[in-house]
């Protein structure tokens, strides 16, 4: 028998569930598809357990600076597992949450892999649904290389499956989350090593975050070695070992892992049979009201490789809901200006334009404000650690185009300055502001 819903949402991460559930609360009878764990990559494998790890990486950078402050404490362990064990259960309480959302909906919650039958039909493990309109929000997966002996190390989802902490790590990537990993690793006790195919970390952000966080690892003792495209590992006697195309070695090590990027889960969604387009990666493009090339079929999320960020899946999903549910026309997610963090140590918080991107786009009528210090924090201690600020303005009026920070605290410093930088403000605004002082935020709206 064919059940009728009017959504299908296939994936049940943080776009699909804030789909399904915003538009049941309109009155759409809606179900959610999923196979995995609720809550997708975010709650699982991603976002929370992740920012689980930076607390304790943070707590043990906490240790290192308690003698400045006057505490005599001594160190006796980490216990990983126990960390393990307590985050697990953190992410378990979750999804029993998540699943208790759904239900005080009114949405279905429907166990199982979905594959298109056609533009109103979807099979999940031989059941069949037809929908008025499906949304997919299918999300990502961590790539692995395609080179020889790759199986031999993991991704970031197996770093969440680690019952114990490797000691000599090798990261292969310069993304935000070989970044994220590397300062865990590091805080924690393994000697990290992180191998990047090209010059830098972090290529896509402004070009000051990256060297300013490469001297960072630097000095805390990560080794960052450039230029390095794999071509094979292996297994030898002593631990993994990773051979790169111009003949150098690195390892060995307990543990290698990859950090080179994610795919769409779109191979087996059999979106072909709904006719709906996908890019040579797999995406599954839409425009900027979430529809694909098909007229009832939306995706939102990582699938249609945008921003692949949480908060951007649940506005892309909610706000879905309210222009075709919630009778709200035109409204729909824009995609500039989202300010992210990169929880590395330390912390980077972004919005808007890098200065590359902004010469590109203003040409000469940009003007950047720069500023480096070290924070109070570090003042007593001889392990001082910096932080820098980037503001880059365009026009007349010297709009703030884009916000750049790196340094403690930079991860709860930027949502307000987000607001601001929506609302159009100005240098002048940010000038006109008084800081709040002693914060190292003071200096965003003090910079000369
Ligand atoms: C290590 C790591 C750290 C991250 N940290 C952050 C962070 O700090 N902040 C942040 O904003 N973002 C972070 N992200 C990104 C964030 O997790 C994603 O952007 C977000 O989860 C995307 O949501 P989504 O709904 O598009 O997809 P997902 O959350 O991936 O959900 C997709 C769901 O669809 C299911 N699915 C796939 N195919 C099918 C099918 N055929 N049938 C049924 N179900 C299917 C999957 O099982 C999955 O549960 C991180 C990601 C990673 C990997």
């Amino acid at each position: 028998m064919t059940e009728r819903y009017d959504i299908l949402v296939i994936g049940g991460g943080s776009g699909g569930l804030a789909h399904a559930q915003r538009a049941a609360e309109y009155g759409a009878k809606s179900a959610v598809i999923e196979y995995g764990p609720l809550g997708g990559t975010c709650v699982n494998v991603g976002c929370v357990p992740k920012k689980v790890m930076w607390y304790a990486a943070h707590q043990a950078d906490a240790f290192h600076h308690a003698p400045d402050y006057g505490f005599d404490v001594t160190v006796r362990g980490h216990d990983w597992a126990g960390l393990k064990a307590r985050r697990d259960a953190y992410i378990e309480r979750l999804n029993g949450i998540y699943e208790r959302n759904l239900d005080n909906r009114g949405v279905t919650y429907i166990v199982g892999r979905a594959r298109f039958v056609d533009a109103h039909t979807v099979d999940v493990d031989g059941a069949i649904y037809e929908a008025d309109r499906i949304v997919i929000a299918t999300g990502g997966r961590p790539m692995v290389p395609d080179i020889p002996g790759a199986e031999l190390g993991i991704t970031s989802d197996g770093f969440f499956e680690l019952e114990e902490r490797p000691q000599r790590v090798l990261i292969a990537g310069s993304g935000y989350v070989a970044v994220e990993l590397a300062g865990v690793f590091n805080a924690l006790g393994s000697e990290v090593r992180v191998v990047v195919r090209k010059d830098r970390v972090l290529r896509s952000f402004d070009a000051m975050l990256s060297s300013e966080l490469m001297n960072a690892m630097d000095k805390s003792g990560i080794d960052l070695e450039t230029g390095v495209i794999p071509r094979s590992v292996n297994q030898t006697a002593d631990g993994i070992v990773l051979h790169a195309e111009d003949g150098r070695t690195f390892g060995p090590a307990d543990a290698v892992v990859w950090a080179v990027g994610r795919s769409p889960n779109t191979e087996s969604l059999d979106v072909d049979k709904a006719g709906v387009a996908q890019d040579k990666y797999g995406f599954i493009p839409t425009d900027r009201f979430q529809q694909t090339n098909v007229e009832n079929i939306y995706a939102l999320g990582d699938v249609t490789g945008r921003e692949a960020l949480t908060p951007v899946a649940i506005a892309a999903g909610r706000r879905l809901a309210d222009r075709l549910d919630g009778g709200m026309e035109g409204r729909h997610l824009d995609y500039k200006l989202i300010p992210t963090v990169i929880f590395s140590h330390p912390t980077i918080g972004t919005i808007g334009l890098t200065e590359e991107e902004a010469r590109a786009e203003y040409g000469d009528g940009i003007k950047t404000y720069q500023s480096g210090f070290v924070g109070m924090y570090f003042a007593l201690g001889t392990n001082k650690q910096r932080s820098a600020m980037k503001l880059i303005t365009a026009g007349d009026d010297e709009r703030v185009v884009g916000c750049h920070v790196i340094g403690e605290g930079a991860d709860e410093m930027m949502q307000g300055f987000a607001v601001a930088m929506r609302m159009g403000a100005t240098k002048k605004d940010f000038d006109d502001t008084v800081a709040i002082h002693p914060t190292s935020s003071e200096e965003l709206v003090t910079m000369r």
